[in-house]
């Protein structure tokens, strides 16, 4: 049964079955085991894209290297491999950064609808390739000041639109709203009606590593951490996320942020 799950997960569970030093026992081993699943998964994912770089830099040396089209081909799909590389090593730098809890929020006030748009400017050109459609119901209408690190909030709006378009449908839609939930919270959605998640995987989604399609689209894909990230922001922050989604129909992936006083005046 391999290690997922974050460790602070696995410490309430283990307070369940063990205390003193029993307890200090078994979370060393859970620590040693969770460490050791941790490499395994990371030189996997780096695996994948090292053998598509040495793969295209071997033929290049073979001979490739002769024909100017066929040379510029490969070094872009070299270049690629390295890009990739790259986001998955930024994402594992974040992602034990979170888990140990040494990242520092740094807090203000700011427009979230602003935010969103900037994001989607982002991202415009990735929709544009698979003719996906950003929608964005608050677009220009007024600003909602929100509390929170700005940076981090713009990458979890970031992870969750890469990824609706990334499991989205050719031609499809992301549509993104922010609603008024209470007097002092808003709720940001990001709705798409891409491939969707099975049930049963669900709740998995925001493991680190954890990937419904483990085979495919390894290449197109991230490093598996995109939702983890995201997940431990928001939790961070103290706020919450929330996911539903209909396999074949679509997902819609929510969290909540706090208001900033700034609204009420
Ligand atoms: P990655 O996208 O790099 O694989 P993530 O942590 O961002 O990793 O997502 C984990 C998994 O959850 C994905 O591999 C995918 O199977 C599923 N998933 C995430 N977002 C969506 C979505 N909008 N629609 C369908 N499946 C999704």
């Amino acid at each position: 049964q391999p290690i997922t799950t974050d460790m602070e997960t696995l410490t309430l569970e283990m307070k369940k079955y063990a205390t003193g030093k029993k307890l200090e026992i078994e979370m060393l081993k859970v620590r040693e085991e969770y460490r050791r699943e941790f490499l395994g998964n990371v030189s996997h994912e780096l695996k994948t894209p090292l053998f598509t770089v040495q793969g295209y830099i071997s033929t290049l040396l073979e001979g490739a290297m002769e024909d100017k089209a066929i040379r510029k081909k490969y070094l872009k799909r070299a270049e690629k491999g390295v890009e990739r590389l790259i986001y998955i090593v930024e994402d594992l730098d974040m992602i034990t950064k979170l888990e140990v809890g040494d990242l520092n929020l740094e807090f203000s006030e700011f427009d979230i609808v602003e935010l969103i748009q900037n994001v989607f400017d982002l991202l415009e050109m990735k929709a544009d390739k698979k003719k996906i459609t950003l929608a964005f119901e608050n677009y220009h209408i007024q600003p909602i000041f929100v509390k929170g690190d700005k940076d981090k909030m713009q990458q979890v709006v970031e992870n969750l639109l890469v990824n609706s378009i990334k499991y989205g449908k050719e031609g499809g839609l992301t549509e993104v709203s922010v609603i008024n939930l209470t007097k002092k919270k808003v709720l940001v959605r990001v709705t798409d009606n891409g491939e969707g998640i099975e049930k049963q995987n669900l709740p998995r989604v925001f493991e680190r590593f954890y990937r419904v399609d483990k085979s495919g689209s390894r290449t197109e894909g991230g490093s598996g951490l995109g939702l983890a990230i995201v997940k431990h922001i928001i939790e961070a922050h103290k706020e919450k996320i929330y996911v539903e989604s209909e396999f074949g129909i679509g997902s819609e992936f929510s969290f909540t942020m706090t208001k900033a006083k700034l609204n009420i005046s």
